[in-house]
C-alpha cells in the first residue's frame, strides 16, 4: 500500500465510522459551523476541567465524508491536551493545509501527524479545503467564543 492509499483508507475509515459523534454532557464551551460551498454542519462540543484541559471532546454534524473525517481525526487528537495545545494544534494544521509540506508541532505522536497529513491531499482540490477545515475552525471558536457560528463563505481557507 502507497501513501496516498494508506491516507485514502483512513479518511475513508473515519468518514464511515467517524469517532466521538455524539454530544458531550455537561459540555462548557460549543459552537456551529457551516460550509455551505458543500452543504457540511457540525457542531463541536468541549468540556474544559479547571485547568483548562480538554475532558471530552465530541461533534455531532452530517456533511460530505472530507468533513467528517476531519471532524473526526481533529476530536480524536485533541482530548487530554491543553487549551493552548489544542490552539497550538489547530495553527499547525491551518497551515499545513494552507501552504506548508509538514507538521511541526511536538504535541502529536508520529501516528497522530501521519492521520492529519491525511487530510493534505485536498491542497489539490480547493473546493474541499473548506471542507477539511470547517471543524477546526469551529473548535476555534467554541474556545474562544468568537462566534457562534462559523460560515465557510466568509472565512479564509
Ligand atoms: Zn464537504
Amino acid at each position: 500500500m502507497n501513501l496516498k492509499e494508506l491516507y485514502q483508507e483512513i479518511i475513508l475509515d473515519h468518514g464511515k465510522n467517524p469517532r466521538n459523534l455524539r454530544k458531550t454532557d455537561n459540555f462548557n464551551k460549543d459552537a456551529r459551523g457551516h460550509n455551505p460551498l458543500c452543504g457540511d454542519k457540525v457542531h463541536v462540543y468541549l468540556k474544559l476541567d479547571e485547568s483548562k484541559k480538554v475532558q471530552d471532546i465530541s461533534f455531532e454534524g452530517q456533511g460530505c465524508a472530507i468533513s467528517m473525517a476531519s471532524a473526526s481525526i481533529m476530536t480524536s487528537m485533541v482530548k487530554g491536551k491543553e487549551e493552548h495545545e489544542v490552539k497550538e494544534i489547530v495553527n499547525d494544521f491551518l497551515e499545513m493545509i494552507k501552504e506548508k509540506e509538514t507538521l511541526n508541532t511536538k504535541l502529536l505522536s508520529e501516528d497522530e501527524k501521519t492521520k492529519l497529513m491525511c487530510l493534505s491531499g485536498v491542497k489539490q482540490y480547493p473546493m474541499r479545503v473548506k471542507c477539511a477545515t470547517l471543524s477546526w475552525h469551529t473548535l476555534t471558536s467554541a474556545i474562544d467564543k468568537s462566534q457562534n457560528e462559523i460560515n465557510m463563505e466568509s472565512t479564509e481557507i
